[in-house]
Formats: structure tokens, C-alpha cells, sequence
């Protein structure tokens, strides 16, 4: 694992602070999608480009770090989904924002039980920063399957295509409007009166000119002064490319993430250091910004590129129909009784309403006449 280096990352923060207030004081204040981009992903000071920020002594932790029952489960998924579709061959396994490249080492191993898809599956790891690549590079040095990597999305293969994304969506930039009677504004950052990033509002929706401006002005009524709502562009974008995957090839996607299943009203942007809550405009790329999920928008975006959409599903409810238990179960069978402890407390936490189980959920997407994937079928 990449040793952290607080001391040039704040140096690097510094820099980045000093650029966007030059820029903000050339070109004037800058949106907050445009503020959590810089944040997330400059080249030279971008929060992921410049670390690995995954695990216990790195600023979050995530599914797959928690239980290897995670990777295990959705690899088995991505079987069953490739026997519904008729197994094809070669089938592309792209994972987006793979991390440190456990989930899709824990996805492999359960390959092997099954020849003809471990020969068929070429995995391909959608990831911008370098860091992580390399990571992801050692974790999967000894897997015996074709990996190839990309920085965007759309350089993925075509042909019959599985996606998996676990907490890539929080990870992409929102955009945020502000409810100022009679018009939503954007919400942006500047320079404030002590020299800081302060919050600030820009133009209205028809001046920035937002791709989602019909569905707001639809919820204009009676909204209370102040009022914010989030809007995630490159989810969108995301969305719209796996509706054209779909149309020419078989295709299933299965996007867990945190977040909520209406659209609702708040702020919801959130930064993380060191597994505590911080200040989202201080030190600029040295701290994890993410979003609520708004998985009543995925849904809606998803349907109108002509994906067929099951879910979202609670992440609890999707790893127990999956056969967390019976899973767990094996594994305890062949563990001490320190690890067998540390199986126990990591499944129970993946499914745990009170920890992983309810507030993360599971979105399944799928090209038209697929049947439903496995853990959807009730839905
Ligand atoms: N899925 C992993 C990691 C989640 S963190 C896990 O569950 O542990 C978010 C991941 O998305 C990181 O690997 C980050 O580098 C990557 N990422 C963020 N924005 C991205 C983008 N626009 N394109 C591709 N990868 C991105």
C-alpha cells in the first residue's frame, strides 16, 4: 500500500487553493461541480490522482475492504448474468472505480469454478488515477484472467458487456442549485471575506443553462427559500453510454452505492478525512468529497436510454439473497477462531441495517429482454 505523505499532499493543496482563487479572481466565482472536479481529480493535486485513500489507514473504508464475501458474491452475479445472456464469448467484466482492485480479486477467484467463463471473461478496470492503477496492478498480478485497463468509460470493448461500479457514482462531481424566488440558482464557490472558499450563487438555471431545467421548474412550487437540489451530470452521462451498450449487445450493470431512493431536497456533499467528517472547502484535494446517490434520478435517466431497471434494492437484502450466509458459513468452516470472529463481524456489517445494509442500495440495469438478475427477481 502507497505510504501517505501529509506534507507534500498539503503543499499540493496549497498550490491547487492558490490556482482556483487565481482563477476564481480572474474569471469570477466557479460552480460546485467545477469546484469537486478540481478537488477530485487535477492531474497534480486531485484528491484521487495523488493517493490511496482506501482502508483502515486511509480516509474511508468500503465493501469490499470490509468482507472478501462482497467481491465473492458479485462475481458469482456476474456468472449467472453471463448464462442468461447466453453465455457469450468474450464477454467484457469492466469494473468503474475499481479502488484497490479487491472486489475484483475476490470476483475472480470464484472463476475458477467455472472454466468456460473464467476463459470467456476479459476484465477491464475503468480508473483515472495512477496511483490506484498500480495498486489495483499488484493486487491482481496473480489472477489468471485477461485485465486491461482505461481512463474512461468509453473505451471499454464493445460486445456483451457486465458492468459493476460499488461507490464510483458518490465519487463523480455534483452540480448544486440554490431556491431563490422566482429561480433556482447554481450554487457556487469564491473567495470569502477572510480570504477562504465561501458558498456563493450564480446564475440562474436558464442562464447556465442546466440539462435537467424542465424537471425543476416542474418543482418550483411552494419551495422553501434556500432550498437545494443536486443534480449529477456525469452519472448521467454514464447512464446515457451503458443505454447505448445496450442497444447493441447484451448488457447488465450493478451499481451500489449510499444514498436515497426519491429525489429530495439538501445539501448532501459531504467531505471525509481520516474517517471523520471535515470542511468540504478547506484544503482543496486533500480531503474525499462525495454526494448522496439519487437513485430516483439513475432510475429515471436509466429508463429514458432504454435500460430495463431493477431495484434499487437495500445492499443487505441483495448479499443475503445472494447466499451471503451460506458463504459465510464455508469460510468459518476452514478458519481459526480469530478469523473466523473477523468473517462474522465483516459480513454482519455489510448487511446490518444499522451499519452498511440499508443505506447503501443496489441498482441493477439491463439491455431489454435479459432475464431479471440474480437477487432482482422479486422486484
Ligand atoms: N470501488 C472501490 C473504490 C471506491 S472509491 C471500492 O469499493 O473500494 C472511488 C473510485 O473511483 C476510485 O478508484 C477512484 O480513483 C475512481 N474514480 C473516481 N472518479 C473517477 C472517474 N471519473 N473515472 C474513473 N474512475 C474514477
Amino acid at each position: 500500500m502507497m505510504a501517505r505523505a501529509p506534507t507534500s499532499h498539503s503543499l499540493q493543496s496549497t498550490l491547487l487553493a492558490v490556482r482556483l482563487k487565481e482563477r476564481m479572481a480572474r474569471d469570477g466565482p466557479i460552480s460546485v461541480e467545477t469546484y469537486v472536479e478540481a478537488c477530485l481529480t487535477d492531474k497534480d493535486a486531485g484528491y484521487y490522482p495523488s493517493r490511496q485513500p482506501i482502508g483502515a489507514d486511509g480516509d474511508f473504508i468500503t465493501a469490499p475492504e470490509v468482507s472478501q464475501v462482497f467481491g465473492e458474491l458479485l462475481g458469482l452475479w456476474a456468472i449467472a448474468v453471463w448464462q442468461s445472456m447466453g453465455t457469450p464469448s468474450p464477454i467484457t467484466i469492466a469494473e468503474l472505480g475499481p479502488g484497490r482492485g479487491t472486489l475484483m480479486a475476490d470476483a475472480i477467484r470464484t472463476w475458477r469454478k467455472v472454466p468456460d467463463f473464467q476463459k470467456s471473461a476479459r476484465v477491464v478496470l475503468v480508473e483515472t488515477s495512477p496511483v490506484l492503477r498500480e495498486v489495483q496492478q499488484i493486487a491482481l498480478s496473480g489472477a489468471e484472467t485477461d485485465i486491461s485497463w482505461c481512463e474512461r468509460f468509453d473505451a471499454v470493448p464493445e460486445g456483451p458487456l457486465i458492468v459493476l461500479a460499488n461507490e464510483f457514482i458518490d465519487a463523480l462531481p455534483v452540480r448544486q442549485f440554490v431556491w431563490r424566488a422566482p429561480a433556482w440558482r447554481e450554487r457556487c464557490v469564491s473567495i470569502g471575506a477572510r480570504g477562504g472558499f465561501a458558498f456563493c450563487e450564480g446564475k440562474t438555471v436558464l442562464e447556465a443553462g442546466a440539462p435537467d431545467a424542465d424537471k425543476m421548474r416542474e418543482m418550483m412550487r411552494d419551495m422553501p427559500d434556500g432550498a437545494i437540489l443536486e443534480i449529477r451530470p456525469a452519472a448521467d452521462a454514464h447512464v446515457a453510454a451503458f443505454g447505448a451498450r445496450a442497444l447493441a449487445a447484451p448488457f447488465a450493470g450493478l451499481i451500489i452505492d449510499y444514498g436515497h431512493e426519491e429525489t429530495a431536497l439538501g445539501d448532501t456533499l459531504q467531505a471525509v478525512s481520516q474517517h471523520a467528517f471535515a470542511d468540504p472547502l478547506k484544503a482543496p484535494g486533500e480531503v474525499d468529497l462525495t454526494a448522496h446517490v439519487d437513485f430516483a434520478a439513475l432510475k429515471d435517466t436509466s429508463r429514458a436510454h432504454g435500460l430495463v431497471v431493477y431495484g434499487p434494492k437495500p445492499q443487505g437484502a441483495l448479499l443475503l439473497t445472494l447466499g451471503l450466509e451460506a458463504r459465510r458459513d464455508r469460510l468459518c468452516e476452514n478458519a481459526g477462531e480469530d478469523q473466523r470472529q473477523d468473517i462474522v463481524s465483516g459480513t454482519n456489517r455489510l448487511v446490518d441495517p444499522s451499519a452498511m445494509g440499508l443505506l447503501f442500495k443496489a441498482l441493477a440495469v439491463t439491455s431489454k429482454g435479459l432475464a431479471p438478475p440474480p437477487g432482482f427477481e422479486d422486484i
